[in-house]
């Protein structure tokens, strides 16, 4: 930045004016650098780096080898007690369905420690991991891809932070080893590009 050398050059009053100009274009610039640099209003931030620290200091127990996703194939307001109380109470189930649950609005919830088993896909669970997205259905109960970015943001981290810790990891979709439409994206191609 040569222009305070400058100003103090100036003699004539329309240089002054020019370079006074100048500066002050200069100044915008800066601003706008600021602005663009400035980082991104983030409400999933904090989720993000919980659930990667989670999963980065997991301390063993089970040898995982898989990564599935899956969608709770229920309305996007379905609680998560209200999936627990199913899996209890219908399906009577010992284990939840996953080790994550991701709601529409920013947050997770861990239902099973990463070193037990949940009930994911049949035949597959005990070297794998399941995170889920609540939703999965459209208003007439068909399958549909209606994750949120939320929702996106906190299933591809939690992917990310596997593959990190375990780098040789097979990511999948329920759909991928089961008649199911679950979970509604193709899981596969999503993630298996580089992160
Ligand atoms: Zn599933």
């Amino acid at each position: 930045m040569k222009i305070p050398d400058l100003r103090i050059a100036a003699t004539s009053t329309a240089m002054a004016h020019a370079l006074a100009r100048a500066s002050f274009e200069n100044q915008e610039d800066l601003d706008l650098m600021i602005v663009e640099q400035a980082p991104e209003a983030c409400p999933t931030c904090d989720s993000i780096q919980e659930l990667q620290e989670l999963i980065k200091n997991w301390k063993g127990g089970r040898n995982i080898t898989m990564a599935f996703a899956h969608c709770t194939a229920s309305h996007q307001t379905a609680t998560v007690q209200s999936i627990l109380n199913y899996w209890e109470n219908v399906r009577k189930w010992k284990n939840p369905g996953y080790h994550i649950i991701v709601t529409p609005d920013k947050g997770w919830t861990m239902l099973q420690p990463f070193e037990l088993q949940s009930n994911g896909v049949l035949n597959y669970n005990a070297n794998s991991v399941h995170i889920s997205y609540i939703g999965g259905i459209d208003k007439k109960g068909k399958p549909v891809d209606n994750r949120t970015e939320s929702q996106k943001q906190i299933m591809r981290a939690f992917f990310e932070a596997w593959k990190v810790k375990v780098p040789r990891i097979q990511i999948y979709g329920h759909r991928d080893k089961a008649k199911k439409a679950c979970p509604c994206f193709e899981a596969k191609n999503e993630y298996s590009h580089p992160f």
